[in-house]
């Protein structure tokens, strides 16, 4: 069987730019995506790397279902997606799971943390039971390095990086084979952004989960990704092994990536 468990084919996503205010006749599309054709392995990490705006999120959106595509098609395990039935899409919808830049934007303020780790396992009828769903909850939050304490305390009360591991817990108690990981270190300090990278590592180390790490920064993804797939305006001009496309870039763009990075670093 194939290892493949996520895959995007031919990928188009047009935006309308510009209507005509009477008609509603759109008179310019901008192109978001151009062709993008991805596939993500069980258990490893994809790096999808490229500047802002070149259409990073849109590809994690389309593969986690959050965007339809204008264009293109995602196959889970083989599958196209939008042939599933309710059932299968349910599975899909609990193993592929996410992490965004912005934790607490994506928390609603006035519930617990409990609540919060709960909200998955409610939602898609993973655990009827209240007992299971704490004890789940705690497990996680032992996982991610947190007290259990934590889980009764409201987002406005804990840092940046505590909520971020709540965002890790959440994205992981339903026990996901894909987490979607858009920017998830990059509003963090640089201490912060190394103890939750290592986080995710150890946790794949344990739970074999794979991830699609996007990134504008190429520093970032070469410390997690075994592959990479580099994006600029729309397309993925370069990909391969991580040490390959780090190594020896064959694309300019890449090259200019890596010296932006290493540039601000120095
Ligand atoms: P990235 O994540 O790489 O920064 P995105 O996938 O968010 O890029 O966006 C790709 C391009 O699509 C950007 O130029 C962005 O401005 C444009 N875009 C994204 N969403 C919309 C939208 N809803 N309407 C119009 N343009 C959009
Ligand atoms: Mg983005």
């Amino acid at each position: 069987m194939s290892d493949i468990l996520l895959r995007g084919e031919d990928l188009v996503k047009e935006y309308a730019v510009k209507k005509t205010p009477l008609t509603g006749k759109v008179t310019k599309v901008f192109t978001a995506l151009d062709g993008v054709s991805i596939e993500l392995k069980a258990g490893e990490t994809l790096g999808l790397v490229g500047e802002s705006g070149s259409g990073k999120s849109t590809t994690g959106d389309i593969l986690g279902d959050l965007q339809k595509p204008t264009k293109g098609t995602v196959f889970y395990k083989g599958k196209d997606i939008r042939s599933f039935t309710p059932e299968e899409y349910q599975v899909y919808r609990r193993n592929v799971q996410y992490i965004f830049q912005d934790p607490k934007g994506s928390m609603n303020p006035n519930a617990r943390i409990l609540d919060i780790l709960e909200e998955p396992l409610i939602t898609l009828k993973i655990e009827k039971s209240e007992a299971a769903r704490r004890a789940k909850a705690e497990d996680m939050i032992q996982k991610v390095g947190l007290e259990k304490a934590i889980l009764n305390k409201f987002p406005g009360e804990i840092s940046g990086g505590q909520c971020q591991r709540i965002a890790v817990a959440r994205a992981l108690i339903t026990e996901p084979e894909i987490i979607i990981c858009d920017e998830a270190v990059s509003a963090l300090d640089v201490s912060v952004q190394a103890q939750i990278l290592n986080l995710l590592k150890d946790l794949q180390a344990r739970l074999h989960v794979a991830y699609l790490f996007i990134s504008h920064d190429i520093g970032v993804v070469y410390h997690m990704a075994d592959r990479i797939c580099v994006m600029k305006n729309g397309k993925i001009v370069e990909r391969g092994i991580a040490e390959d496309v780090l190594e020896k870039p064959q694309h300019e763009y890449t090259r200019q990536l890596l010296e932006c990075s290493f540039a601000k670093k120095a």
